[in-house]
């Protein structure tokens, strides 16, 4: 018995010790640290060498091909700390030591309110057998009655305060909820909404085609007009991409990069509807709010990739990403497509 338990423990911890063997060799074949996010990564896809995300990192680094840590981030696997501004886990931090604090705080309620009536039965029990034994005492059941309702009454406000309470953390949580998935300069959906909604809509088995557009020389606006001014341009076209692609969803996924989620449209459908968005930007004619100076024109370059049944996001997001360095190879200002 104790020699099947023991034999077990060696084949699991040896089970163990292959993962754990493999993760590293993984790591230093693909170049990679050993650090938390890129480890993590390493064992959600040995640990399950048939799942989805090993297909995708199949498929990634068929040919000899090294993965990068944009694959990685790309496949959804980035530690949750990476572009995750330090402010915004500060407030969930916060967010979640009040709720705790909250939550510690009903349970004293309700422990001191199950204290209050046990002590209240006790004594109307102890109240009804005096009456019964000598002739009994009005007045002490009205003071207990009394203090019941004292107590009832008690107990109503600080429950109507605590719901108050529970009320408006859940407006902030919801808050945090939306902040976590919005870009703070152009108040698009960031890089986590649109992996969540690409997600859903590829389990509702919805028709998707999906563009990477990345603004062509952009640093040299930074350079020439500074960052603010850059800042800016970005805004205007996160708003010019919305309008041009109503009805599609177009978030910032970083930098001077916007991702569009096209639903329900073909290939050709959701080209028409991109290149008419690249038009409308690279007619426009920019220029400095304070000295009306013109800034040039601004143009973007993209790859457009449709999504095939059952494919991860990192996947489709590599092929648009790939056809978009094509487009800015061949020219910028254009868009690619498979
Ligand atoms: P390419 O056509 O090859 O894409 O050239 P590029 O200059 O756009 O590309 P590169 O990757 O060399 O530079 C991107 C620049 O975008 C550098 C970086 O400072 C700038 N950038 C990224 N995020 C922001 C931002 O939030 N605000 C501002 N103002 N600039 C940003
Ligand atoms: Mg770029
Ligand atoms: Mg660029």
């Amino acid at each position: 018995m104790v020699a099947a338990k023991a034999v077990r423990a060696a084949s699991g911890s040896q089970a163990a010790r292959d993962l754990y063997d493999r993760i590293g060799e993984f790591l230093v074949d693909q170049r990679l640290d050993p650090d938390p996010a890129n480890y993590a990564f390493a064992y959600q896809l040995l640990a399950n060498p048939d799942g989805p995300l090993a297909r995708a990192v199949h498929a990634l680094t068929d040919g000899g091909v090294r993965l990068t840590r944009r694959d990685i981030e790309s496949l959804g696997c980035d530690a949750p700390a990476a572009g995750t501004p330090t402010a915004t886990i500060e407030k969930a931090q916060g967010l979640v030591a009040q709720t705790q604090m909250q939550v510690e705080g009903f349970q004293d309620m309700v422990t001191a309110m199950r204290a209050e009536t046990k002590d209240f039965g006790r004594d109307l029990a102890a109240s009804a057998q005096a009456m019964r034994t000598s002739g009994g005492d009005g007045n002490e059941i009205s003071r207990i009655t009394a203090t019941m309702l004292e107590r009832v009454r008690n107990a109503e406000e600080r429950l109507e305060s605590a719901n108050r309470e529970a009320n408006e953390l859940r407006t902030k949580l919801e808050e945090a909820r939306d902040n976590a998935r919005k870009d703070p300069l152009t108040g698009l959906p960031n890089r986590r909404a649109f992996e969540e909604a690409y997600a859903a809509q590829a389990a509702a088995g919805a028709k998707i085609c999906m563009a990477v557009c990345d603004v062509d020389h952009f640093k040299s606006v930074n350079d020439r007009f500074g960052h603010v001014v850059g800042d800016r341009v970005l805004k205007a076209l996160g708003e010019a991409l919305s309008d041009t692609c109503k009805n599609h969803l177009v978030a910032r996924y970083g930098g001077e990069e916007f991702v569009v989620l096209f639903t329900g449209l073909d290939l050709k459908g959701a080209r028409e509807v991109l290149d008419r968005a690249r038009l409308a930007v690279s007619a426009k004619r920019y220029r400095l709010r304070e000295t009306d100076a013109p800034l040039g024109e601004i143009t973007f370059s993209a790859g457009l990739s449709p999504a095939q049944h059952g494919e991860v996001f990192g996947t489709v997001f590599h092929r648009a990403d790939q056809l978009c360095y094509a487009a800015k190879n061949g020219g910028r200002n254009c868009v690619r497509i498979d």
